[in-house]
């Protein structure tokens, strides 16, 4: 494995540092949107972006602002970039990711939040950061504390703004831009552009780069006609769902999608501590070893490839009937790009998505530039994987039956009879084919996706262990109204009922926080609901009211 530059990143004009971590993370290319909003941050321009998590807008933004970061300047200037996020999930996300792109650069960054001891919080401060990622509540605690001082902030950046909008933010994003300098830079991400988004960028941002992630439809002979289908699935147990869909859909030929060398090389690990013949191709390999792999897969001595969309780059396998995204590829156009690989010729194909729960966006974005719907699936039980294990050994000693030869075993079974019944010998062979063949490895339960667990201001989470999402039927809708605008439980089911024709009894857990509220409907009707509800008002107003949007650790 070569230790390639990373031409694609080099070409946008970071520095050394920079690229070389990017190579050291196995990231080979730049994402769309990386591509388009780095060089003008660089730059120094303000920058409007439309994305949604998934698409890498977290680099998008945190490359430019390490490219003009001094790192360790005097310990008691102020931080010199302030990164404002909606929840503290996300602070956290995005401080890793700041603290993994500059670590060679000796970064110092520190995420703020509510609900985290202010004491340790504190102590950084003091000693100095160099960037702060943070909720706009606690930020302003910290301005309003004179702990934080953001006089020397070069660049700010507002990530999902239309979520801290929507959280009630807009009055301490305000009053935080208005302590920074004139001058600075100002960022602005957001996955949906409702009028007040663009107030914002009006009133905050300096002639900014527009960039919208815009597509156009995609013509239905350019798409395969395959079996399209999605699992929402938890990080911590994507490698294991991938094993079970693997199981169970046993494909003959197979490409496992993977959007980093490390990745690569840790699915591949994995698949093959499960017992498949997976091989590793990425942008790292030489041509010479890459053949190698494609002439192994084309021979049928290895059935899985795993690779990265620069690998798999000019791949044509006739014989490939599944195309897997190990995650949702960063842009809807490299899914279609990716599953035009299946399906060829009319032949059977299956296109299969790992999505995490807060990818969800993207697998929608994916269904409206192609116009095929992309089908939520429910991951394999124990159960199914046991009837699907038994169902393969049956399949495997029926062929045996009917194509080998069988006589000279016949001496064994011959010394078996005198002793032991031949259905019960039957049973014996049968076990011991089954469990040759990986058999009952013992497997637990892959959990559902579980919403977030914490948001500023949010006490517990609703009914708990009730299922929820798509897949169950019900749908939790965001209401960005809470207890501080007086609301109680019966205006929303009263509102929802009145203006939608829901009955009160279709309407599930309802948790109301202080700036929003959260509540159950039946999937079917989540559409009607949002629609209604923006006709109408509640206690005097017209919040925003749209399906809840999970982003779960
Ligand atoms: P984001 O949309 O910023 O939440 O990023 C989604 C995921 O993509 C994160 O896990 C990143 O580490 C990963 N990622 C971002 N940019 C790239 C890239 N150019 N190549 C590979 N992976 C990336």
């Amino acid at each position: 494995m070569t230790d390639e530059p990373v031409e694609g990143f080099a070409g946008l004009g970071l520095r050394a540092e920079l690229l070389s971590a990017l190579s050291t993370l196995g990231y080979e290319e730049p994402t769309p949107i990386q591509r388009e909003a780095i060089p003008p941050l660089v730059e120094g321009h303000d920058l409007v972006g439309q994305a949604a998590t998934g698409t890498g807008k977290t680099a998008a933004f945190a490359l430019p602002v390490l490219q003009g970061l001094t790192p360790g300047a005097a310990d008691d200037a102020g931080p010199q970039a302030l990164v404002l996020v909606p929840t503290r999930e996300l602070a956290e996300q995005v401080s890793q990711a700041v603290h993994r792109y500059g670590r060679e650069l000796g970064v110092r960054v520190l995420p703020v939040y509510g609900g985290q001891p202010i004491g340790r919080q504190l102590q950084a401060l003091r000693r100095g950061v160099d960037v702060v990622v943070g909720t706009p509540g606690r930020v302003l605690d910290h301005i309003e504390r004179e702990t934080l001082r953001l006089g020397d902030v070069r660049t700010v950046v507002l990530d999902e703004a239309d979520e801290m909008l929507d959280m009630g933010f807009a009055e301490d994003i305000e009053a935080i831009l208005a302590e920074t300098p004139a001058t600075r830079q100002t960022v602005l991400f957001s996955a949906t552009m409702p009028p007040r988004i663009d107030s914002i960028a009006r009133r905050h941002l300096n002639d900014p780069v527009r960039i919208t992630m815009g597509r156009k439809a995609v013509s239905p002979d350019e798409l395969p006609l395959i079996r399209q289908s999605a699992y929402l699935v938890a990080r911590p147990h994507r490698t294991a769902a991938l094993g079970r869909i693997l199981d169970v859909e046993a494909p003959a030929a197979a490409i496992v999608f993977c959007r980093t060398r490390e990745e690569v090389d840790q699915v591949t690990e994995a698949l093959n501590g499960r017992g498949y013949r997976a091989e590793a191709l990425h942008g790292g390999m030489s041509q010479d070893q890459r053949d190698r792999v494609m002439g192994r897969l084309r021979g049928g001595s290895t059935e899985l490839l795993v690779a990265t969309d620069v690998a798999a780059r000019g791949l044509d396998v006739e014989q490939l009937t599944h195309v897997i995204n190990y995650n949702v590829p960063a842009a809807p156009e490299a899914y279609v790009h990716r599953i035009g690989r299946v399906g060829r010729a009319g032949r059977e194909g299956c296109a299969i998505t790992l999505a995490e729960p807060r990818e969800q966006r993207m697998l929608k974005a994916i269904e409206r530039l192609t116009g095929q719907r992309i089908t939520l699936e429910k991951l394999p039980t124990v159960t199914d994987l046991r009837a699907r294990r038994l169902e393969l050994t049956r399949a495997a000693l029926q062929s045996s039956l009917e194509t080998d030869d069988l006589e000279r075993y016949r001496v064994v079974l011959d010394s078996l009879t005198g002793e032991f019944d031949v259905e019960d010998i039957a049973l014996a062979a049968v076990r011991l084919l089954h469990e040759a063949a990986g058999g009952d490895a013992d497997e637990k339960e892959i959990p559902s996706p579980e919403p977030p667990a914490e948001r500023p201001g949010r006490a517990g989470r609703a009914a708990p262990g009730k299922a929820r999402g798509s897949q169950s039927g019900v749908t939790r809708l965001f209401f960005g109204i809470g207890r501080q605008a007086g609301l109680r439980p019966q205006d929303l089911v009263g509102a929802i009922a009145g203006e939608s024709g829901l009955s009160a009894r279709e309407i599930g857990a309802i948790q109301i926080t202080d700036r929003f509220s959260l509540v159950e409907v039946p999937e079917s009707a989540a559409d009607t609901v949002i629609m209604a509800m923006r006709r109408s008002t509640i206690r005097g107003r017209r919040p925003t009211v749209r399906r809840e949007r999970f982003t779960p650790r």
